[in-house]
C-alpha cells in the first residue's frame, strides 16, 4: 500500500488503535464499505456487524457487502438484513474511498467484492490471522487474538466506547465460532473473561450458541453422512483425510456452507495429528487443514497460496479432486516426517 497515512511499524499498537480512532473521527457523515472474506464464517459476519454498530456511535454509514451470502444460521446478528452480496446491484455509493477489511488476511480474500473498490481506497485492516500481510493504510492485526471480534474488543476498550446488546452480540459471535465454543487452543483466560464481560452487557450465550453452533439441518445431516462415508486414514492413522463433492451437494441440497465444520471429524479421531476436508468448487478443490499439536498447517498452506492459523488453515488447489488429495498427502506427509512427535 502506499506509504501516505500508513502507520510506521515501529510506533506502538496503541497509536493503531489511536489512528483508528482518528480516522474515523474525521469521516463523520460519510459512507464506509465492510468486507470480509468469501463464504463468511461467524467471526466474519461478527465483526462486520459489530463494525456497523461502531461506525453508527460515529455517525458514519454502512455497507456491509460480502462475495457470497451470509448463512442463515446467522440470522439473529443485528445487521444481518442489511448485508448485501457484491453481485447485488445497486450497491450505493459504489465504488468506495473508505474500507475496512475484517477477518481477511490478504487483499484477495474478499473475492469479487475487491471490484467494489475506488482506485485510491483508504483501507483499515483489522485481522488476527498469522499470515497477515498488512495490505492496508491502518493495520489493526494481532495474531495471538483468538478472533477479529476480539480485535475489535480490545480496540473498544481502548476507546471507552459504550458496549450496547447488539455490540455484545455481534462480537460474542465471532469468540463464540472461532474458539469453537470455547474449546480451541486459542482460548485463553483473556478469552473467557472478555465473553464474561459481554454476557455481562447483554449477549446471550445459550442463544447465540444455539443458532451459531448447535442447529443442524436435516439436509446437513445427510452430507455428513456421506462425507464419512469418505473419511480415511493413512500415515499409521496420522492423517485423516475426508472429501464432499458437487454431486454430494447435489443430491442432499445443501450447499458448500454446510460442510463446514466436517473437518473435525477427521481430526478428533484418536491418534490424528492432521485433518484435511477437501471440498469441490467450482473453481477448483478448497482444503481446509486442521492441526492437533505438532504440525503448523498455516505454513502448508502459505505454500500453495493460501493462509490461516498454525492449528487451522486453507487453500485451494487448482486440479482435479484426485490429484489435489495426492498433493496434500505427500506434502503432509514430508512435514509429519519432520516435526518431532511424542
Ligand atoms: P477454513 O478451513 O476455511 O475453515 O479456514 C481455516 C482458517 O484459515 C480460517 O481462519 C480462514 O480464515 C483461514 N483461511 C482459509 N483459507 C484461506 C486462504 N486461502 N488464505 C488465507 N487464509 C485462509
Ligand atoms: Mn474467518
Ligand atoms: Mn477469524
Amino acid at each position: 500500500m502506499g506509504e501516505q497515512g500508513s502507520v510506521h511499524p515501529e510506533r506502538s499498537k496503541q497509536s493503531v488503535e489511536r489512528s483508528f480512532y482518528e480516522w474515523l473521527k474525521g469521516l463523520e457523515r460519510a459512507q464506509v464499505l465492510v468486507v470480509s472474506h468469501v463464504r463468511p464464517d461467524g467471526d466474519a459476519l461478527g465483526a462486520q456487524t459489530a463494525m456497523a454498530q461502531i461506525l453508527k456511535l460515529f455517525h458514519i454509514e454502512s455497507v456491509l457487502v460480502n462475495e457470497d451470502a451470509p448463512p442463515r444460521r446467522f440470522d439473529y446478528l443485528p445487521g444481518y438484513r442489511d448485508m448485501r452480496r457484491s453481485v447485488d446491484t445497486p450497491l450505493p455509493g459504489a465504488p468506495y474511498q473508505y474500507v475496512i477489511f475484517v477477518d481477511a488476511a490478504d487483499r484477495e480474500r474478499i473475492g469479487k467484492a475487491l471490484s467494489l473498490l475506488a482506485p485510491e481506497a483508504e483501507i483499515v485492516n483489522i485481522d488476527h490471522h498469522a499470515t497477515n500481510d498488512h495490505y492496508g493504510h491502518i493495520n489493526l492485526v494481532k495474531p495471538e487474538a483468538s478472533s477479529t471480534c476480539e480485535v475489535i474488543y480490545d480496540w473498544i476498550r481502548s476507546t471507552r466506547l459504550p458496549v450496547s446488546v447488539e455490540l455484545a452480540t455481534c462480537l460474542y459471535t465471532g469468540y463464540i465460532t472461532d474458539t469453537g465454543g470455547f474449546r480451541y487452543q486459542n482460548t485463553t483466560p483473556k478469552v473467557l473473561r472478555d465473553a464474561a464481560e459481554l454476557v455481562q452487557f447483554g449477549a446471550s450465550p445459550y442463544e447465540i450458541a444455539e443458532h451459531a453452533l448447535e442447529a443442524i439441518s436435516w439436509e446437513k445431516i445427510k452430507l455428513l453422512q456421506k462425507a464419512l462415508a469418505t473419511l480415511k486414514l493413512f500415515a499409521s492413522g496420522k492423517i485423516a483425510f475426508l472429501e464432499v463433492t458437487q454431486s454430494m451437494l447435489e443430491e442432499t441440497g445443501t450447499t458448500l456452507d454446510d460442510a463446514e465444520g466436517l473437518v473435525h471429524y477427521g481430526l478428533n479421531i484418536e491418534g490424528v495429528e492432521v485433518a484435511a476436508l477437501f471440498r469441490e468448487q467450482t473453481d477448483g478443490i478448497k482444503v481446509s487443514l486442521r492441526s492437533r499439536r505438532a504440525v503448523d498447517v498455516s505454513k502448508v498452506a502459505q505454500q500453495f497460496g493460501g493462509g490461516g492459523h498454525v492449528r487451522a488453515a486453507g487453500l485451494t488447489l487448482h486440479m482435479p479432486l484426485d490429484e489435489a488429495k495426492r498433493t496434500m498427502a505427500e506434502t503432509l506427509l514430508t512435514v509429519l516426517h519432520h516435526v518431532p512427535l511424542s
